[in-house]
C-alpha cells in the first residue's frame, strides 16, 4: 500500500512523478552547491520537470505548508508538555528543524509541487513510444 504507485510514495522518495524511477535532483539535498539542481527530464521516462517557466515558484506554498506543520509541532508539544519544555525550547525546536531540514523540506517542496500536476503512470511510455 505504501510503496510504488502511491502518491506520497512519490513525493518523499523525491522520484519523478510520473514513474517513480528516475530521481528528481541531481544530487543530495544537503550538497548545498547543487540544491536546486534539477535534469530536464525524467532519466526513465523522458518526463518534463519543468513544466512551465518560473514552475518551480508554486513550491513555495508547498514550502510554507511544510513551515506551517513544523510550527504547529513545536507548538502542541509546547502545549501538551509540562513546564520543563518552555518557550525558548519552543522557538529553538523550530529554528533547529528549520535550518537543519531546510534543504530537504526544499527538495520536498517541489516534489510535492510537481506531484500535484503530473498523474503517476508508470505505462506511459509503453503507450507512447514515439514521445521519446
Ligand atoms: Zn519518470
Amino acid at each position: 500500500m505504501f510503496g510504488k504507485g502511491w502518491k506520497l510514495y512519490g513525493v518523499f522518495a523525491l522520484k519523478c512523478p510520473r514513474c517513480q524511477e528516475g530521481d528528481l535532483f541531481e544530487s543530495s539535498a544537503y550538497n548545498l552547491k547543487k540544491i536546486g539542481d534539477m535534469p530536464e527530464h525524467c532519466p526513465n521516462c523522458c518526463q518534463q520537470y519543468e513544466l512551465e517557466p518560473g514552475f518551480y515558484l508554486g513550491a513555495m506554498f508547498m514550502s510554507y505548508l511544510l513551515n506551517i506543520f513544523v510550527v504547529a509541532f513545536a507548538v502542541l508539544t509546547y502545549i501538551l508538555t509540562t513546564e520543563q519544555f518552555n518557550e525558548v525550547h519552543c522557538i529553538l525546536l523550530v529554528a533547529v528543524i528549520i535550518v537543519v531540514g531546510g534543504p530537504f523540506m526544499l527538495h520536498l517542496s517541489r516534489s510535492a509541487w510537481i506531484s500535484a500536476f503530473v498523474k503517476y503512470n508508470p505505462d506511459w511510455y509503453t503507450e507512447n513510444p514515439n514521445e521519446k
